[in-house]
């Protein structure tokens, strides 16, 4: 049995843990929380923030975890995509952001064209859309 230690938090979210702190975690759970395989030996890996920095995340040792290098880019890029999301509904919300583009309305139905016979109703008056030359070439 091990003595229990205290739980490292960083000073502040730049904070690297310390060497003792990654070898207590990566003895804690020796596999990739993101993939589940095992952490081979040579093999590169990170420590991942499970709940990341940017999206309100702690830096301490309850919050990481061993990655692969390659599974942590992965998270990192979902994160942050994640971040930019809440960020862009927040800014709408609170009305930061103006609208990308303004309602379309459905427009107006197109007019029915007079017909042919009106100037037979009316004699004197000249249609009022007169037939155009492709029209009466046909
Ligand atoms: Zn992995």
């Amino acid at each position: 049995m091990t003595r229990s230690v205290p739980e490292w938090v960083g000073a502040t979210d730049d904070t690297r843990a310390p060497p003792r702190v990654r070898a207590r975690i990566f003895d804690r759970d020796n596999r990739c929380h993101l993939c589940h395989q095992p952490i081979q030996v040579g093999q590169k890996w990170d420590l991942d923030h499970v709940k990341a920095l940017i999206n309100g995340g702690e830096n301490r040792e309850t919050n990481l975890r061993p990655s692969h290098r390659k599974c942590h880019v992965e998270k990192t890029a979902r994160d942050v995509a994640e971040k930019a999301k809440t960020a862009a509904v927040r800014q709408k919300h609170i009305g930061a952001s103006a609208p990308k583009q303004t309602i379309k309305s459905a427009g107006f139905p197109k007019a029915a064209r007079p017909k042919k016979t009106s100037s037979k109703i009316m004699p004197g008056y000249r249609a009022l859309f007169a037939p155009s030359d492709q029209q009466k070439g046909q």
